[in-house]
């Protein structure tokens, strides 16, 4: 292990212990401020796990990266470290990521769009994109953000999210990586939830494991140039974002880049998420 762990945590909402639907998630919505302290109370698991093997010896980014990046409560996180907020930001879910990091935690993240009994399943925008193969095999938010975590030589050491997320990571990236299972799909709004305490002592053990066992881990990378494929859910998002230099219309909603880059993909993928927004 290197004199100082650096860790970048990528914190999304959907995959909190107690939360089944977006109409909770809403900001407006009562149930929010008690998702938000949750969600808290889970990158602050992990946070203690990471103090915990590394005897204090690490530095820590946190990047809050649901919607408009506003969800976790920073002075409920322990001291000592930064939190990533608002938006918009180049690389989004990672932004701030880059080569002096040793370690990527994705913490709270759900399946790509299409899994079954999957909670909220999505691919970066639920009403834009109906899926994202690169270089022939469909993503999600998990793949792609360490993809571009990889990019920096950083790989992926922890993964929390349900059920469905972690036989989907686990089937991508193999069994050496870390994972707690926060509660089991039922449906797309459905889920079995497991009790936050109970969670949040399994991603504080697991951090800390994913910490002892950083000499295991492998940057994962996808093969450049990337060839990108995307799936758009009406016509009309696909006539929106058509004339973007670059993208190639292969059908009314499928649309195809090549990008020299992971970073470029990500850059095109916000570039027509923005382009399309509010039109779905
Ligand atoms: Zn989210």
């Amino acid at each position: 292990m290197a004199q100082t762990v650096k860790v970048f945590i990528s914190f999304d909402l959907e995959g909190v212990t107690i939360v089944s639907s977006w109409r909770e998630m809403k900001k407006d919505a009562p149930s929010f401020g008690d998702i938000r302290k949750c969600g808290t109370e889970e990158v602050s698991a992990a946070i203690r796990g990471i103090h915990h093997a590394s005897r204090g010896r690490c530095e820590i980014v946190v990047c809050d990266a649901h919607a408009m990046g506003e969800n976790l409560i920073i002075d409920a996180l322990p001291k000592g470290i930064h939190t990533v907020r608002g938006s918009p930001r180049e690389f989004y879910m990672v932004e701030g990521i880059d080569e002096s990091f040793d370690l990527l935690f994705c913490i709270g993240y759900h399946a790509m769009a299409g899994t079954l009994r999957a909670g909220m399943d999505h691919t970066y925008s639920s009403s834009l994109l109906y899926s994202v193969k690169i270089n022939g095999v469909f993503v999600g938010e998990t793949e792609i953000n360490a993809g571009l975590a990889g990019h920096y030589g950083v790989p992926l050491g922890l993964v929390t999210g349900d059920d469905q997320l972690i036989k989907e990571v686990h089937k991508f990236f193999g069994d050496d990586l870390e994972t707690v299972i926060t509660k089991h799909g039922i449906s797309r709004f459905s889920m079995m939830c497991r009790h936050p305490a109970d969670v949040q002592a399994e991603i504080e053990k697991k951090a800390a494991r994913a910490v002892e066992n950083i000499d295991r881990y492998k940057p994962f990378t996808f093969k450049e140039p990337i060839q990108a494929e995307f799936e758009v859910t009406s016509s009309l998002i696909g006539d929106l974002v058509a004339p973007i230099p670059g993208i190639k219309r292969t059908s009314a909603r499928t649309l195809s880049v090549t990008t020299k880059t992971i970073l470029d993909f990500y850059r095109m993928m916000r570039l027509m998420c923005s382009t399309g927004s509010g039109q779905a």
